[in-house]
């Protein structure tokens, strides 16, 4: 059914589209030597860490999968996003503000620190003169083909606007994070694009790079910038065949002075109190709070803004920015509903809006 495969992984690149391989398994049947191989697996699967499997990666938090959920749930699903995609308003999108390009300047030329929202997953950082993005996506749809999940704000800074970019982080190979449209415009020789495991080719195959390919809890330097590679909880897919090939991953960049958490696309788990331990203080944690409806494909890969705060508290992050929300529709809840009941989460935990951001698109803050 390639007709309808397509429609449905374009209808929703970064939700769990488990339905459209619902075809039949073949097994093998192979017996012969199978002793030798069980043998072979099991002192190679001692030797490699608990996130890597024989053709990929998982979560190994023994936490549900994100394709766990009922077909009765996951149809439907699929059914209302390629609505969706079609037409109709789908909510209000967040206010968006001309960028204060002077001000950006300004902080990269005294080597100070600032935030800018461009929407959805995508900031433009500055932290001691090094400037980086994160899963950079200027298109105006979310998919492989050019119907799909609608962008509903114009970016926050155009790309010619952005000036030198040191390095990009990408946190997953789902569309709406990676973008290779917009890698292809900031592929330059001098921009790195650091990766999570296995993503590699993805980025190559279009002659984007150069790539540095990390595993979790590995770290590079960059300028007086250290990064680190750290879990999230998520999945990958590109392709029919290609679930959870490719890692997925959170980013931590520490200066001198400062530790940003980018957390990428992640469900709640217990690596956030690990982050904390092994790389804090946070002073500033970019925290995603969309695509969390319905509750029972999402809970395992998306956040709800309540959990946000609750993975903010786990963090200790002195502040936190709001993200993946209001720029693609990407899930069944209204596009303006969550930056809503992150701020009264975050009011209700006693931190509020002063610590806990929600930035209008194109939004710069220094910190
Ligand atoms: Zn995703």
């Amino acid at each position: 059914m390639p007709v309808l495969a397509q429609l449905l992984r374009t209808a929703a690149p970064c939700v769990a589209p488990a339905v459209w391989l619902c075809g039949i398994f073949v097994a093998s049947g192979a017996i012969v030597n199978a002793q030798a191989a069980l043998a072979a697996t099991a002192v190679t699967a001692a030797l490699r860490p608990a996130h890597h499997t024989d053709g990929g990666f998982r979560n190994p938090w023994g936490l549900p999968r994100h394709d766990d959920a009922p077909l009765g749930v996951t149809l439907p699903f699929f059914v209302r996003r390629v609505a969706s995609s079609l037409g109709g308003n789908h909510g209000r999108p967040p206010r968006r503000v001309e960028p204060d390009l002077a001000l950006i300047q300004e902080v990269n030329a005294a080597r100070g620190n600032s935030v800018t929202w461009v929407g959805h997953s995508t900031f433009l950082f500055q932290m001691a003169g090094v400037r980086f993005l994160t899963d950079p996506t200027w298109s105006n749809t979310a998919s492989p083909v050019s119907f799909g999940p609608r962008r509903y704000v114009d970016p926050g800074l155009e790309i010619d606007d952005l000036g030198r970019i040191d390095f990009v982080v990408i946190s997953h190979n789902h569309y709406d994070h990676l973008d290779v449209d917009t890698l292809k415009r900031l592929s330059n020789g001098h921009t790195r694009f650091l990766v999570p495991l296995a993503n590699r080719e993805t980025l190559e195959r279009h002659r984007i790079g150069p790539v540095v390919e990390l595993d979790w809890w590995d770290s590079i330097t960059i300028g007086e910038a250290r990064i680190h590679c750290v879990p999230a909880r998520h999945w990958s897919r590109r392709a029919v065949t290609d679930m959870d090939r490719a890692l997925w991953s959170g980013w931590v960049v520490r200066t001198q002075t400062q530790a940003v958490y980018f957390a990428g696309d992640t469900g709640m788990f217990p690596g956030f109190e690990e982050i904390a331990r092994r790389l804090g203080p946070i002073d500033l944690a970019a925290i995603p709070i969309g695509a969390y409806e319905p509750r029972a494909m999402m809970e395992p890969s998306h956040l709800t803004p309540e959990e946000a705060i609750d993975a903010v508290i786990a963090l200790q992050a002195l502040n936190s920015v709001a993200m993946h929300f209001g720029t693609f529709d990407l899930t069944d809840e209204l596009i303006h509903e969550p930056p809503d009941r992150f701020t009264a989460a975050s009011t209700a935990a006693g931190r509020g809006p002063d610590r806990d951001w929600v930035f209008a698109v194109g939004e710069t803050r220094v910190f």
